[in-house]
């Protein structure tokens, strides 16, 4: 009876590590989702919402704050210590095999535990103990919790725990393979996955929604609301190539906003408490304390979830505005005080989603906007955007050359129509985002997942000499291949992506991506990439766009060209495949 309890409430790790070699060895996307979704059926409920969090490589829901910061020198020291090698065998083994996780399943010897097996909950109290480790001798009590932890495993479990210890798991399940999983166990319909899709984009992360779907099926997950602190998936642009198509898009009328340049902040507060997450759902609270600050006293509401964009300020001014590039030597984890003088910030409002127990995100645009300019006490420092309704274009093009005068990149038109509501996670026609650019034959912008390295030779050896690049298709989630980008890198850029694809590496291609290209190196699709480029074309190589029929061409990119990195975004908020199909449409 003991025994039975305690199944009920926990699992053996190694039952989760024969999934993980499962998951390591298919190079099939459904084949993810079968495996997936027959492991979820024996996962107790207790430990389902933990177990969603390892597969993906975590340990907690990806919105909190919770960080293990094990760096290379504590798992090399910890593996040494559980396995009795010396440090420099430990180092030796790494130069050669490129992965602590492979060095510690070589060394750990324990292929027979004689005390009780490890479980999923174990380990993950015990790393948990480790992210809570701080203050003076914190790195002695990491060091110890590990090694005993690599001490009780056998060796391929050791291989895992050390992989998720330091965050580089890399087993491919990306959210949708995963919600797509819990579907198909749980409501034995993977088209269900729509209404999983809905409670993760309302603010839902993995392991409650697999617990939701688990206990209370479908119904449960409709009533999962928003929840401060639970950040919500944000409504993304679409683009049009002529200011005219605006209008055409938008019958009802629009309202055009400056599009300020910087980045996107949704900010969440109860009470004293705020909560700050970027375009990712990454937890970033720690970076901007002055927003915090101001979220607290210039926000009348007890509680709320508002989004804009924070602009760098010129020092000493609150009206001249620098370049995203500068904001972003804000993203560092020590000297915050010290970066927060240097590069001061405004903060532009432009969306309101929840207010004192209140839903807005169903309202519509000119609603949430009246609710949010009342929200808001303004002051230099933050601000609801600048917005201008209009329905005459020269008016408009007035207020978009207003707003490149002043740094800004263009416009964001806004749908006024009785719908125009907040899709959280949705890239549809009631935003539009509309930059001198677009207008030009010449150029375009696409945000493009890096999903392989190409190795550089001459000038560029070390370092990669192209980077494969693809965009997203959700309908099929997966990357397609559109273009190899190896122009537009400063000296600095191309020093810094040795080290930036190093833990993005794996041995195959990902069961996730689509291409006939085969790199020197593939990646894990996790780096996204602003690039510009020339013209699209149809491709036999490339696969943008291909669907179904893999004889058909794709679509390519022609001369593209590295502009910034955008650690703001997630591979799945890179352009969509049907974006650049309705652009080649265009042209
Ligand atoms: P995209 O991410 O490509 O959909 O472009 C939209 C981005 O523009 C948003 O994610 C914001 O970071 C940024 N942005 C700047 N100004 C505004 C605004 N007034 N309304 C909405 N988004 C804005």
């Amino acid at each position: 009876m003991k025994n039975q309890n305690a199944s009920d409430q926990d699992l053996k790790f190694s039952d989760l590590v024969d999934v993980f070699e499962r998951l390591d060895a298919t190079r099939s996307g459904n084949e993810m989702i079968e495996i997936l979704s027959g492991f979820f059926a024996r996962v107790p409920i207790a430990v389902i919402d933990i177990t969603s969090y390892f597969i993906q490589g975590n340990v907690v829901a990806e919105h909190e704050d919770v960080n293990l910061n094990i760096g290379e020198r504590l798992m090399a020291e910890a593996i040494a210590r559980a396995s009795g090698k010396s440090r420099e065998e430990i180092d030796q083994l790494h130069v050669e095999r490129g992965d602590f996780g492979l060095v510690a399943e070589l060394v750990i010897k324990n292929s027979t535990i004689s005390g009780e097996p490890l479980t999923v909950r174990r380990v993950h109290d015990q790393l948990l103990e480790i992210a809570h480790a701080g203050g003076s001798g914190s790195q002695e009590a990491k060091l110890n919790i590990l090694a005993n932890l690599l001490n009780l495993a056998t060796p391929v479990e050791a291989k895992y725990v050390v992989r998720i210890a330091l965050g580089v798991l890399r087993l491919g399940a990306g959210t949708m393979t995963l919600l797509n999983a819990l579907a198909v166990t749980f409501t034995q319909d993977k088209r269900n996955k729509k209404y999983l899709e809905r409670a993760y984009n309302l603010g839902g992360d993995v392991g409650l929604i697999a617990r939701t779907v688990a206990t209370s099926g479908i119904a449960g997950l409709s009533q999962m609301t928003i929840q401060v602190g639970h950040p919500i998936k944000m409504m993304a642009a679409q683009r049009v190539q002529k200011l005219n198509e605006l209008f055409e898009r938008m019958p009802h009328g629009l309202a055009a906003e400056f599009k300020y340049d910087g980045e996107r902040l949704q900010c969440h507060k109860r009470g004293e408490h705020v909560s700050i997450y970027s375009r990712n759902l990454e937890n970033i609270t720690a970076q901007y304390p002055d927003i915090v600050d101001r979220i607290r006293n210039f926000i009348r509401a007890k509680e709320a979830i508002v989004e804009g964009e924070a602009v760098a300020l010129v020092p000493g001014t609150t009206d001249q505005f620098q370049v995203f590039q500068v904001l972003m030597r804000r993203k560092r984890k020590h000297e915050i005080e010290k970066y927060v003088e240097e590069i001061p910030v405004k903060l532009f409002l432009f969306d309101v989603l929840f207010v004192d127990g209140e839903n807005m995100m169903e309202k519509s645009y000119p609603e949430r906007r009246k609710i949010l300019e009342k929200l808001v006490s303004k002051s230099e420092l933050i601000e609801p955007a600048s917005a201008f309704i209009s329905d005459n274009p020269e008016e408009i093009e007035a207020f978009f050359l207003e707003s490149l005068e002043k740094g800004f990149e263009g416009i964001m038109a806004k749908s006024c129509a009785p719908d125009s509501i907040y899709r959280a996670g949705a890239r549809e026609w009631s935003w539009i985002k509309w930059k001198r650019e677009y207008e030009s034959d010449l150029v375009d912008t696409f945000d493009v997942v890096v999903i392989g390295g190409i190795a550089g030779r001459g000038k560029r050896s070390g370092t990669w000499g192209a980077l494969l690049c693809a965009v997203y298709n959700p309908e099929l989630d997966r990357f397609e291949s559109l273009c190899k980008v190896s122009t537009g890198f400063n000296d600095e850029d191309l020093g810094k992506l040795p080290e930036m694809f190093k833990t993005a590496e794996i041995s195959h291609v990902s069961p996730r991506v689509y291409s006939k290209m085969e790199p020197t190196r593939w990646f894990e699709p996790r780096v996204v990439l602003e690039i510009s480029g020339a013209e699209l074309t149809k491709s036999p190589i490339h696969t943008c766009g291909m669907g179904d029929d893999e004889s058909s061409p794709g679509l390519a990119l022609r001369f593209p060209r590295f502009l910034r990195f955008r650690d703001d975004k997630d591979a799945e908020q890179a352009t969509s495949a049907k974006e650049v199909v309705a652009l080649y449409k265009k042209k």
